[in-house]
């Protein structure tokens, strides 16, 4: 049966807006060869992190960010010492830089996504694409633009966007509660699915998730805050029918962080 070219210039353009922007040939295509290569090969000690964080084993690539996450004394040296990390796959499989943070280092707010994207790893800033754009236009009309720090649960673009691993997320998982230490936000938003799933460690869906508040505590429960799971902005870009729902979760945000009392 013939296909109507606007039935696949219609199909295209979904699959760019889900970020889907590689396609798959008959034989394979080394894509890291066209990259520039990591300057310094890894270290003896990171020769396992690199295979570990990609098994199920990811314990010394964990040790390690614990102990580089511990002695970053402020964001600018936790920025540095993520952007040195040898022990997270992903800074293997083409990414072009760490993509850490952006937004007020005393923010009352912090908004945790997923993992950066094209965008993000070309501008070295979480949340700048098209998905960012929308993140920030929801934020400034909830009065929040000045009161958020923006960051992902991986530091380090997934190939093709594909979601981030369970172990990728571990291995970073240091440098992002030392992030919310330093930080000392009182509230988390959690945007999207893989988001939701590995901070609040809960198997439902965004959907089920969503705008329930939840008790998020770090790996040694010294830290303690509520957290807010939403849908992701780019979840919201494919259905804009869903911007109600993820409003209204901005507003619940909005509302605890000006209770006078501890939210
Ligand atoms: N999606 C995310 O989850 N994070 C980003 O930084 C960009 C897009």
């Amino acid at each position: 049966m013939p296909v109507e070219p606007r039935a696949i210039e219609s199909l295209l353009g979904f699959w760019v807006e889900a970020g889907i922007d590689a396609a798959l040939l008959d034989s394979p295509l080394d894509r890291l060869a066209e990259r520039p290569r990591p300057t310094s090969p890894p270290r003896p000690a990171a020769a396992t992190p690199l295979a570990a964080a990609t098994g199920p084993d990811v314990s010394g690539a964990i040790a390690e960010a614990r102990r580089l996450a511990a002695a970053a004394g402020d964001l600018a040296a936790l920025g540095a010492a993520i952007a040195a990390f040898e022990g997270c796959a992903l800074r293997y499989e083409g990414a072009r830089q760490a993509v850490f943070s952006r937004g007020a280092a005393d923010a009352p707010l912090m908004v945790i996504g997923e993992a950066p994207g094209g965008d993000e790893d070309a501008q070295g800033a979480p949340f700048v694409g098209r998905a960012g754009k929308l993140l920030d236009k929801m934020l400034a009309a909830a009065g929040l633009s000045d009161r958020v720090f923006i960051t992902n649960t991986v530091f380090w673009r997934p190939p093709g966007n594909r979601n981030p691993t369970p172990q990728e997320q571990l291995v970073c998982a240091p440098f992002l509660e030392r992030a919310i230490a330093l930080v000392q936000p009182k509230l988390l938003m959690l945007a999207g699915g893989q988001a939701a799933k590995a901070m609040l460690q809960r198997p439902e869906g965004i959907l089920a998730l969503r705008g329930r508040w939840f008790d998020w505590a770090s790996s040694d429960g010294a830290l303690a805050l509520p957290a807010l799971p939403t849908l992701h902005p780019a979840f919201l870009l494919r259905q804009p029918a869903a911007k109600k729902r993820a409003w209204a979760d901005i507003m619940m945000l909005a509302e605890r962080l000006d209770r006078p009392e501890r939210p």
